[in-house]
């Protein structure tokens, strides 16, 4: 792990000498900001994003939490959100046009989709296709946006992010990268060229299951416009007692995701030796041109994993989960706690795998239990 990320989520940008050596800075639960002369007012305004004014634009312990997150993706600036969702919106909404169109690439997160579905009715248009396939033949003159998960949070599908970023900047496309598994510390898409990244906060760097924040790093000019019209029109924005719970996360962020990479890593050589299981899906097992983009743009591995078991029946895959102890049966993931869900329903629709968050339990437990999922499945 890169010490300069280690650093910056724990001392940059902090300020104890401007709160009493206070080392939590302290939660400005403020909706406003006052003056001291109209002139001072009036020139804040013009800079909206930099000052703090009213807390839907911006509050000292959001800015902080931007400032971290924008040198840890290396880039100029970040805007904070109330949510993952919220960035994305904020995002879609100040870039799009009637008439535009946006490729999405790989998996695309549910909520992205059927927001992009609601677009439709400003139309906006959109598909999909993997990150193998032949991106160059799927775009349109009017193609806006290239929107891409590298890895996906549920097949962990990759793409090749220089290409992607190569390819749409000749064409004048805006390149978007949704880089929530990854978390800034195992990839960092702008400097492979992509335009600009977007993080739920809710997952790792949160990191405790006890906030939903979001955040979309770039250029100075394009996080400019996205404040003004994503960020500030649509109201997104990050509380600032949820960004305290932010930026107790990030402190702990390196730590944390060392171990559940350790963790998983663990989890995927066990599960990849076991008879009832069909394969197993990490980007750590990448083949092909898929291994080579993972060699070049992740420096890590969290601890996001999906499995196929044999004969994937609605009923095998509720016998293997409703017999473990210790994941627990939730959507999201990046806490402290192993968690596991099935995208398929009772009526067979969905997808037939099983998707754990493997967390920072003691490996022999989290091993244990899923040997209890894996001896339910021959009953
Ligand atoms: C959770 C998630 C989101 C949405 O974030 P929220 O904070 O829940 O709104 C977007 N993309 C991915 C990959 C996610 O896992």
């Amino acid at each position: 792990m890169n010490s300069q990320d280690r650093y910056i989520c724990q001392h940059a940008f902090e300020n104890d000498a401007g709160h009493h050596g206070a080392v939590t800075p302290p939660v400005y639960q403020t909706s406003i900001f006052t003056f001291p002369d109209l002139e001072t007012f009036s020139r804040a305004q013009m800079k909206e994003r930099q000052h703090f004014i009213y807390s839907r634009g911006l509050n000292p312990g959001v800015q902080l939490v931007e400032r971290k997150l924008a040198a840890l993706e290396r880039g100029e600036a970040c805007k904070a959100f109330g949510s993952g969702m919220g960035a994305i919106a904020a995002t879609l909404f100040s870039l799009l046009r009637q008439g535009d169109h946006v490729l999405r690439i790989n998996q695309t997160y549910g909520p992205t989709v059927e927001l992009l579905d609601q677009l439709g009715a400003y139309g906006v248009e959109h598909d999909g296709i993997s990150g193998t396939a032949d991106i160059e033949a799927a775009l349109r003159p009017s193609t806006r946006i290239i929107y891409v998960e590298s890895p996906s949070s549920l097949l962990m599908e990759l793409a090749d992010l220089e290409a992607i970023a190569q390819l749409a900047r000749a064409r004048g496309i805006i390149t978007v990268i949704d880089n929530t598994w990854a978390t800034p510390l195992f990839q960092k898409p702008l400097e492979h060229g992509f335009d600009l990244v977007i993080h739920s906060l809710s997952k790792y760097i949160g990191g405790h299951s006890d906030v939903v924040g979001g955040a979309v790093i770039g250029s100075a000019e394009m996080i400019d416009r996205l404040f003004a019209i994503g960020h500030q029109l649509l109201g997104a924005a990050l509380a600032p007692q949820n960004a305290a719970l932010v930026l107790r996360g990030l402190r702990t962020l390196p730590l944390r995701m060392s171990e559940h990479q350790r963790n998983a890593l663990r989890v995927v050589d066990f599960l990849a030796e076991q008879p009832q299981v069909l394969e197993v899906l990490h980007p750590s097992l990448a083949v092909g041109s898929a291994a080579d983009w993972a060699q070049k743009q992740l420096d890590g591995h969290s601890g996001l994993l999906s499995l196929h078991i044999q004969q994937p029946t609605y009923h095998r895959i509720v016998s293997f989960i409703d017999a473990l102890r210790l994941f627990r049966i939730g959507v999201s993931w990046g806490g402290y706690e192993s968690l596991v869900v099935s995208p398929m329903r009772p009526d067979g629709s969905g997808q037939p795998l099983i998707r754990l968050a493997i967390g920072l339990e003691d490996i022999d437990d989290i091993l244990a239990d899923l040997t209890r999922g894996l001896t339910a499945l021959n009953h």
